[in-house]
């Protein structure tokens, strides 16, 4: 610990700072730079890429390995079973809910009133096709794990990882060795998020000025309604239905969960990618909010994967656009299928920048709204994938601490603790004392 306060006071003003207000400083400075650039911010992009890159580097070994263990420190596999089952039900229910406040917004501020547009027949937009159940259930089980790891398929991972935790428990001192190797890789893994990290404030710099270089006010003035109701929606739901449910049902204070994530949520929001942000949503789990490591693996891959609440939200806003752009009333049964096909598409909607306005041509086709509304929105759709993003891992880390508090696997004096940790080495010293106690 000495150590750590004399190296901090040689590092002056910046290394003092905690990362998230480091990483905020670099948001700030990155929209103006970006503003005053103009596109050429486009030359600072490779170092956001580079940055992607290395958490990227990430996923699948921190993924597999942390849940391997998470599966080896259970034993309990009634209890996991149980835990598998309720996030997905909490999943389901918050994700109707978000479109819900998608769709009410939308039909309150009608950001697509007055913009007259007519459908083209040719619109040249092709809609994408829906995968049927069977088919998403049977490509849970990967034929080949190495194939799913190498092609990051991160359903698939959970799956594999789960059998080979569960067979490793049944070996029982046969499996020791292995699952050492798994502890001890999951913990590499962790360090190496840990300083993947530190280069976190540059690389979410360079990733700002690129955007707000790129959308100038040009482009962002004749959609500002649209942006409007998808950030108000977002934040609705993130301060009403996630602090909601963390006061409510699990009994927590929620300024706790608020602070804990804010290093996740900005890493979402300028990286626009839920699985991009899963090393740093695990660690704001385990290390701020004091969600158990096997919890807190096995139910993160899993929210990022099929939990997407400001995707639907997002739909549900987009839909209404389209529809009173374009002059199209819709029916109550047209709403009612936006929020089945939204919360479905949700599910199925990979965590990755973008997927959502993919998915979204699934949900105009089954409405019969025309396909070049998908264009509109399009022109604008980072600006709205970075507060959907953000909502997306803000409700995983929710259900991570409602599972947690359910199952006994949060600890509260983490929880309740007044600051995020946030320097490294008492973030070890935490996880070591966590681990012993
Ligand atoms: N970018 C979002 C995510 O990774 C998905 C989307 O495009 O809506 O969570």
């Amino acid at each position: 610990m000495s150590i750590t306060t004399s190296s901090a006071q040689q590092g002056g003003l910046w290394s003092n700072l905690a990362l998230w207000k480091k990483i905020l400083i670099g948001m700030i400075a990155g929209i103006i730079v970006g503003a005053i650039m103009g596109p050429d911010a486009e030359m600072l992009k490779p170092i956001g890429t580079l940055f992607i890159n290395a958490i990227k580097m990430l996923i699948v070994p921190l993924v597999f390995c942390s849940l391997v263990v998470g599966v080896t420190a259970m034993q309990d596999s009634a209890k996991m079973g149980r835990m598998g089952l309720k996030s997905i039900v909490i999943y389901l229910m918050t994700t109707a809910v978000a479109i819900t406040i998608g769709l009410g917004l939308g039909t309150l501020l009608e950001p697509g009133a007055g913009l007259n547009m007519v459908a083209d027949a040719n619109a040249a937009a092709v809609a994408k096709e829906a995968p049927s159940l069977v088919s998403t259930i049977i490509n849970l089980i990967p034929k080949n794990p190495i194939e799913a790891l190498a092609g990051g398929k991160i359903l698939q991972i959970i799956v594999f990882a789960l059998g080979l935790g569960i067979a490793l428990n049944m070996i029982g001192e046969k499996g020791e060795p292995a699952v050492k190797i798994f502890n001890s890789l999951a913990e590499a893994m962790f360090k190496l998020t840990e300083l993947v990290m530190k280069f976190a404030p540059y690389g979410i710099f360079a990733l700002m000025a690129w955007v707000a270089g790129k959308y100038g006010m040009d482009v962002l003035l004749p959609l500002f309604k649209v942006i409007g109701a998808v950030y108000l929606g977002c934040v609705l739901h993130v301060l009403v239905v996630y602090t909601g449910a963390i006061s409510f049902i699990a009994g927590l204070p929620p300024m706790q969960y608020l602070k804990g994530i804010i290093n996740a949520q900005m890493m979402a929001f300028s990286s626009t990618s839920s699985s991009g942000t899963l090393p740093v949503s695990i660690r704001c789990a385990r290390e701020n909010l004091g969600v158990s490591k096997g919890t807190a693996s096995f139910v993160l891959p899993l929210g990022a994967t099929i939990n997407m609440d400001g995707t639907a939200l997002y739909q549900g806003v987009a839909a209404l656009f389209v529809a009173q752009a374009f002059g199209i009333d819709l029916s109550t049964a047209d709403y009612l299928t936006i929020i089945a096909t939204a919360t479905l598409a949700s599910v199925g909607t990979a965590g990755v920048p973008g997927a959502g306005l993919i998915m979204l041509s699934l949900v105009l086709t089954t409405v019969g709204l025309p396909m070049e509304g998908l264009a509109i929105i399009a022109g604008i759709d980072r600006i709205l994938d970075m507060a959907r993003t953000s909502v997306n891992v803000s409700g995983d880390l929710m259900v991570s601490v409602l599972i947690g508090k359910s199952e006994g696997e949060l600890d509260e004096s983490i929880y309740n603790a007044h600051e995020p940790v946030t320097e490294p080495e008492a973030e070890t010293d935490s996880i070591t004392a966590t681990r012993t106690a």
